[in-house]
């Protein structure tokens, strides 16, 4: 019989939620710069892949707890990569790595509010909006997705799971977008018919953090 499924994990434990991440990019690289180059210049994959990577060569160097291995990311994401991505998911994560700062455990709350945040930092920075076909279509509704299942009273895990299928459905959502912003805009009406790049990067990271949170949780 499955146990209760603990309530939180401690801060201290979370640099395999990050690694996770990595990954995952690491594994989806030639698929994000195939996505990238149906748009825009074909580097997501390339971009995402070296920041990623050079954060896991970094926490392998000197490890961190969830906040401080999120931070090590927006860190080198920001200073090392190319790309409007660099920025952007840069800010997203230094956001997230900011609101469990001080943090002794992650609740679902907790990092419910972490993503809200990281969306927030995403959305001024970038000045886009949801609807206009870039990551912000996968992490909106993955989000809202958490959000309802937390307030309806599921568990952090079971509302993982749903952030992961809101998640996988905004990123396909994004095919029939209009690209109203970043390199893809330049293409017009020829922009729909085409999964963003940014989006399906999104999805990745959230699946696969959601995967290396439910580890943590399992009692
Ligand atoms: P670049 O377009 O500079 O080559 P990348 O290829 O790394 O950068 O990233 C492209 C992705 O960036 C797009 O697929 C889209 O999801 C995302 N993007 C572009 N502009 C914005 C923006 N203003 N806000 C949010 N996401 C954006
Ligand atoms: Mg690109």
């Amino acid at each position: 019989m499955e146990g209760v499924p603990l309530r939180s994990f401690p801060n201290t434990d979370g640099m395999s939620i990050v690694l996770a991440a990595v990954s995952a990019i690491q594994q989806d690289k030639e698929r994000l710069c195939d996505l990238d180059g149906a748009t825009g210049d074909g580097d997501h994959g390339i971009n995402m892949n070296k920041g990623f990577t050079l954060c896991a060569e970094a926490l392998a160097a000197s490890p961190k707890d969830f906040s401080g291995s999120l931070l090590q990311l927006s860190g080198i994401l920001m200073r090392d990569i190319g790309g409007s991505m660099g920025p952007l998911y840069g800010s997203f994560f230094r956001a997230m790595g900011r609101t469990c700062l001080e943090a002794p455990d992650i609740d679902g709350a907790l990092f419910l509010s972490m993503l809200e945040k990281g969306e927030q930092a995403v959305l001024s920075i970038g000045q886009a909006h949801r609807g206009d076909k870039t990551m912000l279509d996968c992490l909106g509704p993955a989000l809202d997705a958490f959000r309802i299942a937390l307030d309806g009273g599921e568990t952090f895990p079971s509302a993982l799971l749903r952030m992961k299928a809101a998640a996988a459905c905004g990123r396909d959502a994004t095919y029939d977008m209009l690209a109203r912003v970043g390199r893809a805009s330049r293409l017009g009406e020829r922009s729909r018919g085409h999964i963003d790049a940014g989006a399906a990067s999104c999805c990745t990271i959230l699946c696969a953090m959601a995967d290396g949170i439910a580890l943590r949780l399992q009692p």
